[in-house]
């Protein structure tokens, strides 16, 4: 097996730069998602890697082998796309068994690898079976299982979860994660779904218009985003970002001051808070600010509140036994060591 190296790929479709110099370095046996919105560049980066893609600048390498130049076949990856592709009129063996067939592998490696990549799967039960007396769920696995019977070295997934129905896709994300931790595959991951993205990875990179912003694990990218795009991004409801002014050293509340890590450039600064760090209390507290209820949001495992301060709107998330309604006034306490500040003019974070 091998990691993945990228170095500062650039690629342009007509007038759209679809990659603006973009590096990553995948790990041997390493679980990466590339996650951002939809036409930042995570598929085009994918094909890149897969050499069905070919890059204006940059270098791909697998393991130590520079594969830049080398046709997709000679790269020794595989690829599970969006709709998992399998033949219908295949039988389950057949259909595992068809990068095998491909690559002219004996009668006996096709048999040793289709049942090694079936048995991982969990579908060795299933091979007699033809594609259409499947499962939604079952047919992932034999996608996965195709791919993973050439015992490519390292595995490259494009949504693969994103035709299924929400508690299919709920359900096969748990399992995907179990079947691929056993197989150790290096693996790259394309979805636009952050909860997948924070679920799987070991690191996730996230991109925004053809760059990395950020390549992290994801309770970090979740608690100390690179950026207002990341904060944004990541979470539901996403961070929210206060505007304040700063006073040498500090950025000033109404009744009291946060510490800052490093002075801002300009006179304002961001703090970026998540909903859940936002303590809401009914009473004045020490180091908290007043804000108005707006709307009040039972979700089930919690209320939701958007609230107004300063006319800078915030959502806050509560136990569901909170007892409050629109008009009121809270005071809210930002937890300490949670908070996250960044520059309002660059949206990047100070430290
Ligand atoms: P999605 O999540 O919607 O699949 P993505 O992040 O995978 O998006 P890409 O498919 O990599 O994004 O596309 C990146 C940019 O390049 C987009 O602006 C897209 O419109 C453009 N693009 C991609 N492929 C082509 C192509 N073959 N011809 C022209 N433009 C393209």
């Amino acid at each position: 097996m091998a990691g993945i190296r990228v170095e500062n790929i650039e690629k342009v479709f007509g007038r759209v730069k679809a990659l603006d110099g973009v590096s990553l370095e995948v790990r041997d046996q390493e679980f990466v998602v590339l996650l951002g919105p939809s036409g930042c560049g995570k598929t085009t980066l994918l094909r890149i890697i897969a050499g069905l893609e070919h890059a204006e600048a940059g270098r791909v390498f697998i393991g130590a082998r520079d594969v830049t130049t080398l046709p997709p076949r000679s790269r020794k990856i595989a690829m599970v796309f969006q709709n998992y592709a399998v033949f219908p009129h295949l039988s389950v063996f057949e259909n595992i068994a068809f990068g095998l067939r491909m690559q002219k592998a004996s009668p006996e490696r096709v048999k040793t690898q289709v049942g090694r990549a079936a048995t991982l799967m969990h579908i060795e039960n299933l091979l007699e079976r033809y594609p259409a007396q499947l499962s939604g769920g079952q047919r992932q696995r034999v996608a996965v299982a195709r791919a993973l019977a050439v015992e490519p070295e390292v595995l490259l997934m494009d949504e693969p979860l994103s035709n299924l129905d929400a508690l299919l896709r709920l359900e096969m994300r748990a399992e995907l994660k179990r079947l691929l931790a056993e197989s150790r595959t290096t693996t790259l991951y394309v979805t636009h779904d952050q909860v997948e993205a924070m679920s799987l990875a070991d690191r996730i990179a996230v991109m925004n218009a053809g760059r990395l912003v950020q390549y992290d694990e994801p309770m970090k990218v979740y608690q100390d985003p690179a950026d207002t795009f990341v904060g944004g991004f990541i979470g539901s409801p996403p961070m929210n970002f206060l505007r304040l002014p700063v006073e040498g050293n500090q950025a000033k509340m109404q009744s009291f001051a946060l510490d800052l890590p490093i002075p801002p450039p300009g006179q304002e600064v961001l703090l970026g808070v998540r909903p859940e760090d936002l303590e809401a209390h009914l009473e004045p507290q020490p180091q908290s600010f007043p804000a108005q209820v707006l709307v009040v949001e039972p979700l089930g495992p919690h209320l939701l509140l958007t609230l107004m301060h300063e006319q800078q709107p915030l959502k806050v998330t509560v136990p569901p036994d909170f007892a409050t309604r629109p008009g009121q006034t809270l005071w809210l306490r930002p937890q300490p060591g949670r908070l996250r500040w960044l520059d309002p003019s660059s949206g990047r974070a100070l430290a």
